[in-house]
């Protein structure tokens, strides 16, 4: 039994103050330091610096790591201009080593993700999700918008599906993610929306990211008009936006973006109880707008996307940005709702038994520790956000790994 002391433990209720958390594998118990000591007299005794904050592991429910390798080779500032230099760089995934999706994982860790939905293309990244120590969500991805190649890319796709389970443990979890509506033939959407039902996969898809897609499965029109008819010599849309959403309508599904999507798009969505990863910095460098999460009511989490439209895949970079993008929200509303977007509410889109610290969760913890006192408890989230460039502490499964 370990037990785990700091001046603050961030809980649904708010941040608590001058107790600690007893914990093993799971968490076993949060009260005063005192009270925990004497339930549990051998216990090791975890101590924090001044002003140190314990928080639930953080998850970043999307990134592609077999980007990792992206820094200045793909072109940013606006949607279509960016998926050409990514088709037009297909080599990049192959180039993208093991080292670099282990860094990765790395600065995911050190900024406090002890969880992650790591979408797959090619299942290059496999390896590298069951040997990291963060619990993975691997969400094998499909896509193909040719009729008459759909049973190939099926087959292929069940490969990964396949070799991805063999891998099935308390951390690594196999999911399937649909790529987009202007990329994956209802063929392949239905059949893999119906694998998702059978195995009780969980469920992931890009959706009305950028104005161009909006365009195109609204209208059949725009810069993606010309992208299709010159790289595969389709001149309509395979899917329209309206029969997109309604494969999807009894199988919640975390979508991700939706910066391009409409009220009542949102509200369809909103009532067939799916979710939403938003994606601040990516969507800016893509050109792609922003999603107004502050008026949303489905569930919403911040990620990181890949390194294919970031910078860095570290969650407090995300957090710092998204407050800076959403200029006109309240700022201490929008920093405890940005926590929440990598805690509790991740873990159950995720169905993860971590992101909130209660009895029975897994130990997984993320330390950090603040500057000076906070003048108000209320206001930590915030000052957790602005000053957090690296964690202190990190747990999973009751394991330190920072
Ligand atoms: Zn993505």
């Amino acid at each position: 039994m370990n037990i785990l002391v700091a001046d603050f433990i961030y809980t649904n209720e708010g941040y608590l103050q001058g107790k600690a958390v007893a914990f093993d594998e799971t968490i076993q118990k949060i009260d005063d330091f005192d009270i925990l000591k004497n339930l549990y007299p051998n216990a090791k005794i975890i101590n924090t610096p001044k002003n140190s904050v314990i928080y639930p592991g953080f998850i970043n429910s999307h990134v592609h790591l077999e980007f990792s390798n992206n820094k200045t080779s793909l072109e940013y500032g606006s949607f279509v201009p960016w998926l050409k230099s990514v088709i037009k760089n297909t080599d990049m995934i192959q180039k993208c080593t093991t080292n670099d999706m282990k860094r990765a994982c790395e600065e995911m860790l050190k900024s406090g993700v002890t969880s992650f939905g790591a979408i797959s293309s090619n299942g290059n990244d496999l390896q590298v999700c069951t040997e990291t120590p963060q619990r993975v969500v691997f969400f094998n991805e499909i896509l193909g918008s040719k009729e008459e190649n759909s049973e190939v890319s099926y087959d292929l796709f069940i490969k990964r599906v396949e070799n991805s389970l063999q891998h099935n443990s308390q951390k690594f979890k196999t999911a399937i993610s649909i790529h987009s509506p202007y990329s994956t033939h209802p063929i392949l959407i239905r059949k893999a929306i119906s694998l998702a039902k059978k195995k009780k996969f969980l469920l992931s898809a890009h959706l009305l990211e950028s104005k161009a897609e909006k365009e195109w499965i609204e209208e059949g029109n725009g810069e993606f008009y010309n992208l299709y008819n010159e790289f595969f010599g389709i001149t309509k849309p395979i899917n329209t936006k309206q029969s997109f959403m309604q494969e999807f309508n009894d199988t919640p599904t975390h979508f991700i973006h939706l910066s391009s999507a409409t009220l009542e798009d949102i509200a369809y969505l909103e009532s067939k109880n799916h979710s939403v990863a938003h994606c601040p910095r990516s969507n800016r460098l893509l050109g792609c707008g922003i999603l107004d999460v502050c008026k949303l009511n489905m569930p919403w989490s911040t990620a990181t996307d890949g390194l294919s439209s970031n910078w860095s895949l570290n969650i407090f970079d995300e957090l710092r940005a998204s407050l800076m993008l959403h200029a006109t929200d309240d700022l201490h509303n929008l920093a405890d709702s940005l926590i929440k977007s990598i805690t509790s509410v991740p873990a159950k889109i995720l169905d993860l038994n971590c992101g909130v610290i209660e009895v029975e969760k897994f130990a997984d913890f993320t330390i950090i520790t603040l500057p000076d006192s906070p003048n108000a408890v209320e206001e930590i989230s915030l000052w957790a956000i602005l000053h957090t460039k690296q964690v202190n502490q990190l747990y999973i499964g009751g394991n330190r790994y920072v």
